[in-house]
């Protein structure tokens, strides 16, 4: 019994598979902030390529901040996967990553969606896009009365306006991402002027703001686009309703741009595989993963050209987006919180 076991393992060994329960078994612990069920199989297709299982622990951005900061030097974590450049961004500031020299990497994530380069290499990578759109009811606000973000401050949509919390990532960097183009004053007056013009008070993700735009509770709002594909394609007749009923905005196509924000990640300080965290890295930059990530979760690939299967996220159509660094969300980042703050958009 027992040499069959170790006759079995010996096998597994010379194949180049892993070894369950042994030192040679290669796995890589990954901490992400990415909360959606398809990514199951893109964890899965990396283990089959590669042999390196994925331990994977799940909370929102700042849980995950918090736990590395308290685990210190003996955290177990090899990966950090998180959803907002800003947060990715702090957690490069606090010195979590171990900065990475990957030519993969390099040529394939353009250089506005990764961390700036230092003498050491890069700290993180975004590895697919989302937009933060306005969502209009028709019935409630004209379509030609919005274009852009400074609309939502327009005084004819006063008890129209809805929002997530501001103190949410997505919130905060897209008001960082104007504190970058107009400055902290003028973004501070946009955000009283919208918080004059609320229908009620922020709450809710950004689901809930689609779906009270929708039933006319409000007249515009913000969402990422991959929960509007995801309603688009939802088996549920009520989520398709739900869609038909509100209009989507690219904001500012004749200005600077809709906001784009990424999902991302680096190879961490405490990493004890840390050719597997890059092989990672590297994966998800794979043209395999790319697709993924887009047919899966409905996000833009972040690498160009890569071709996608996903008919809902492609009529979306093709839109200018804010050439901003990424990580510039993150300079402006405690500009932001402290704005909403003063202005009571909580
Ligand atoms: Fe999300």
């Amino acid at each position: 019994m027992l040499l069959r076991s170790l006759f079995r393992l010996a096998a597994m060994a010379v194949l180049g598979l892993p070894v369950p329960g042994t030192a040679q078994a290669p796995s890589l612990n990954l901490y992400s902030a990415r909360h959606y069920q398809t990514d199951e199989a893109l964890y899965a297709n990396f283990t089959r390529a590669t042999g390196i299982r994925i331990n994977r622990i799940e909370a929102g951005d700042e849980a995950l901040l918090e736990r590395l900061r308290s685990e210190g030097r003996s955290s177990p974590a090899d990966v950090l996967l998180l959803v907002d450049a800003a947060r990715l961004w702090k957690a490069q500031t606090e010195g979590l990553f171990a900065p990475i020299r990957s030519i993969v990497l390099e040529e394939r994530i353009p250089e506005r969606l990764r961390a700036a380069a230092t003498d050491e290499g890069i700290a993180w990578f975004g590895v697919s896009t989302r937009a933060r759109v306005i969502l209009i009811n028709r019935n409630r606000v004209p379509a030609d009365s919005v274009s852009r973000y400074a609309d939502l401050a327009n005084p004819a949509l006063k008890g129209k306006v809805c929002t997530r919390s501001a103190a949410h990532p997505y919130m905060l960097s897209l008001i960082a991402a104007m504190i970058e183009h107009q400055g902290e004053e003028a973004t501070t007056q946009w955000a009283r002027a919208v918080v004059a013009n609320f229908a009620r008070p922020p709450r809710g993700g950004d689901t809930d703001q689609i779906k009270a735009v929708a039933s006319g509770e409000c007249g515009a709002a913000l969402t990422n686009t991959y929960y509007l594909v995801r309603m688009m394609r939802s088996d549920k007749p009520a989520d398709r309703e739900t869609m038909s009923k509100v209009q989507v905005i690219w904001p500012d196509q004749t200005g600077t741009g809709t906001h784009l924000n990424v999902t991302g990640g680096g190879a961490l300080r405490t990493a004890k595989n840390r050719d597997a965290a890059v092989k990672f890295l590297e994966y998800l930059a794979s043209d395999e993963a790319q697709r993924y990530l887009a047919d899966g979760n409905n996000e833009w690939p972040a690498v160009p050209g890569v071709r996608i299967d996903n008919p809902a996220l492609a009529s979306l159509g093709t839109f200018k987006a804010d050439a901003l660094p990424v990580d510039r969300l993150g300079r402006s980042q405690a500009a932001a919180a402290r704005l909403i703050d003063r202005v009571g958009w909580r």
